[in-house]
């Protein structure tokens, strides 16, 4: 953040304009200033700089030294500026291996350099390399015409001079271009090793602008070290924006020829060795343009500046670096710290949502419902079943209520026991409770109530898991039916019937009461069978059970004990001329025809009475007694009541 806005301020403040001084016009030699121009490596260093093309007879050490330009492209030859006075500085150098050389026409006249003894040769101006050079081989200045330099390819080709320096990254092409034989000279073959472009400046702009000089040397640099690796990109650049006097080709061949003049992938771009510098002042001073061991301090840009460059401020500065580096560690170790707060606190709320999601997800599976109250039972949150469950549309008409709104008032006293039975630490498990719903209908379930306790083990409310067991409650009663009733009339079966005679007996001890008990066979029932077929006779057993239920009262019990054997229990004390009555009702209503089938049948029935506790005080005596008394029936003629007589027992 703190870098962004040290940007941001750099960016809104207004750039200083400074102009660099070409050695020469516009070409893929100052590839890497273009670079820094278009690349905006330069703005990002707060500078707005402006190239400054070169004429024949420009000297950009001249240029900057009148302050027309702060910085200049040179070569070797500033040493001998400096050592003449001029406080140029060399920054950078750009080209590690200079590009003079001498080109001369390929003819059997000029077969080496010394064949140019006396010949016509066109010089540059700082050309004191080659002049070196022409010495090591035994030539002095002297001894060839010199001629001042029309920078003109044609005047070698048309043979107006014998030979000229040339540069092996321009005119090399125009002579190819031309088909022209030449033969090409260069110091190096005797060791002659001279540093080609440089960047420079003076000493004042150093020390007036020391942040502004150091800026605009990076800046350069970068953008030689893209322009190199990208050549063709800064070849369209160039004839976009710069200079159309030449080809694509033209350019092209000067950046191969330049590539290994500059070895940017071998040196880093702008270094300077001392050593070199040495072996260039020497080699001046073997030509005598220089006194031997000149000292070479403050020509070199020192690009890590002493203190002393920087006093008085550097003590200033130095404490406010400390503060804004002691500030940024503050920050940095704040964020630090509050990212780990932050991720911390993103991890607790991602377990927690997890935690949510998973007892949400819990909440929808289960076939259960899922209520939860407070302490007093008043409803904080229901699950989607108990929604539905409950008879409700949506939960707002649960939330809020208290629990014990749902609950059938006959459970409600086993229910607080239970809830109070578990604060004491009794675990009482799932019971059967019916439910009332909304709309009153009721509802059996079974419930497992828990204590929801909060972060300090406190109870704060609780939680019911409510099963709906209303299906298992219908398949226990069907099985129930089916083991106490007659699958073919629905009547009460032997075994209920003995059992609902033992409570019958027993109730009516303890009320002081009596009952009833009629034993009835029907009359000829197998004749029926062996007429109509069996199925007629079940119809028929069917119609019977019917009429007699009509018979009697719902406290009543009418069972089927054998195949066409029934028993009718009169509850209460119905004493022997009612109980009369109902047994004759009975048998009445049997003689009626019955229509089945399309067939009328007859049928009738004996019926043997025997009271409780008149005739029996148990039930085996009683159903014994009433038994005899419907054989009395049958051996009176059938279809007719009888009531037991003492006598009929001896
Ligand atoms: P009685 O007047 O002496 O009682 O003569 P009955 O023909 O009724 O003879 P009894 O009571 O001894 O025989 C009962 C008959 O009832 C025998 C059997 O054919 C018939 N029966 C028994 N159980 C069933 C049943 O479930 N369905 C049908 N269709 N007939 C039955
Ligand atoms: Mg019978």
């Amino acid at each position: 953040m703190m870098v962004c806005c040290l940007l941001g301020t750099t960016a809104a403040q207004a750039l200083e304009s400074v102009a660099l001084q070409l050695k020469w016009t516009h070409a893929f030699q100052f590839a890497g200033y273009y670079v820094a121009i278009e690349k905006g490596y330069y703005r990002q260093a707060g500078l707005e700089v402006r190239l400054l093309e070169a004429q024949p007879g420009t000297d950009p050490v001249k240029t900057v030294l009148s302050g027309k330009a702060e910085f200049g492209v040179g070569n070797s030859n500033l040493l001998l500026e400096r050592q003449a006075g001029a406080p140029v500085v060399a920054l950078a150098v750009i080209f590690q291996h200079s590009p003079l050389v001498l080109m001369a026409h390929q003819t059997k006249a000029v077969q080496s350099v010394h064949d140019l003894k006396g010949k016509r040769v066109m010089f540059e101006t700082q050309s004191a390399e080659l002049f070196a050079y022409l010495r090591q081989e035994g030539l002095e200045a002297k001894d060839i015409q010199v001629m001042r330099h029309s920078f003109n390819t044609r005047d070698l080709i048309e043979g107006r001079v014998d030979a000229m320096t040339a540069y092996s990254t321009n005119e090399l092409f125009e002579l190819n271009q031309a088909g022209f034989a030449y033969q090409m000279y260069s110091p190096r073959e005797v060791a002659i090793d001279f540093y080609g472009d440089n960047l420079f400046t003076t000493e004042q702009q150093i020390k007036a602008h020391p942040a502004r000089v150091a800026a605009f040397r990076a800046a350069s640099l970068n953008g030689w070290q893209y322009a190199m690796a990208h050549p063709d990109e800064v070849i369209d650049l160039i004839l976009t924006h710069y200079a159309t006097q030449h080809s694509r080709a033209f350019y092209q061949f000067e950046a191969q020829q330049m590539a290994p003049l500059l070895q940017s992938s071998l040196i880093e771009v702008g270094y300077m060795n001392p050593g070199r510098w040495r072996h260039i002042a020497n080699t001046y001073a073997s030509l005598g343009l220089l006194p031997a061991n000149i000292s070479l301090d403050g020509f070199l840009y020192d690009t890590t500046p002493t203190p002393s460059v920087w006093s008085p401020y550097l003590g200033g500065a130095l404490a406010l670096l400390l503060c804004i580096s002691m500030l940024a560690s503050y920050i940095l170790w704040a964020n630090r710290r509050l990212a780990a707060s932050l991720a911390s606190q993103r991890l607790a709320q991602q377990a927690l949502t997890e935690s949510q999601q998973l007892y949400q997800s819990i909440l929808q599976a289960s076939p259960d419902a899922v209520v939860v109250s407070d302490l007093q039972g008043s409803i904080r949150h229901v699950s989607p079943v108990a929604v539905s469950m409950l008879g409700c549309e949506t939960e707002d008409q649960l939330l809020g209520r208290n629990v014990a709104e749902f609950r059938d008032p006959a459970d409600s006293e086993r229910a607080t026991a239970n809830i109070a039975a578990m604060f004491e630490g009794v675990y009482n498990g799932a019971e059967d409770y019916r439910l009332i719903r909304l709309d009153g209908s009721t509802l059996d379930t079974e419930i497992n109530a828990e204590i929801v306790r909060d972060a300090q083990g406190q109870p704060s409310g609780l939680i019911f898991v409510v099963r709906d067991i209303s299906e298992r409650k219908k398949t226990e009663q069907r099985i129930r039916h089916m083991a106490q009733h007659d699958p073919l009339t629905g009547l009460a079966n032997r075994a209920l019937f003995s059992d609902r005679l033992q409570r019958a007996i027993a109730n009516a001890v303890r009320d002081k009461t009596g009952l009833a008990l009629l034993f009835i066979d029907l009359d000829k029932f197998k004749p029926v069978n062996d007429t109509y077929g069996h199925a007629v006779g079940d119809r028929l057993l069917q119609e019977v059970a019917r009429r007699m239920l009509q018979c009697v009262r719902d406290s009543d019990t009418v069972a089927r004990i054998g195949g066409d054997e029934l028993v009718v229990l009169l509850r209460g004390a119905c004493g022997i001329p009612n109980t009369l009555v109902v047994a004759e009702k009975i048998r009445s209503s049997l003689e009626r025809p019955f229509q089945l089938d399309g067939h009328e049948l007859l049928i009738s029935c004996s019926v043997g009475v025997a009271l409780f506790p008149e005739h029996g005080q148990d039930e085996i005596t009683l159903a014994k007694h009433a038994d005899l008394a419907m054989y009395q029936a049958k051996e009176h003629g059938r279809n007719q009541v009888c009531l037991f007589q003492p006598w009929q027992d001896d």
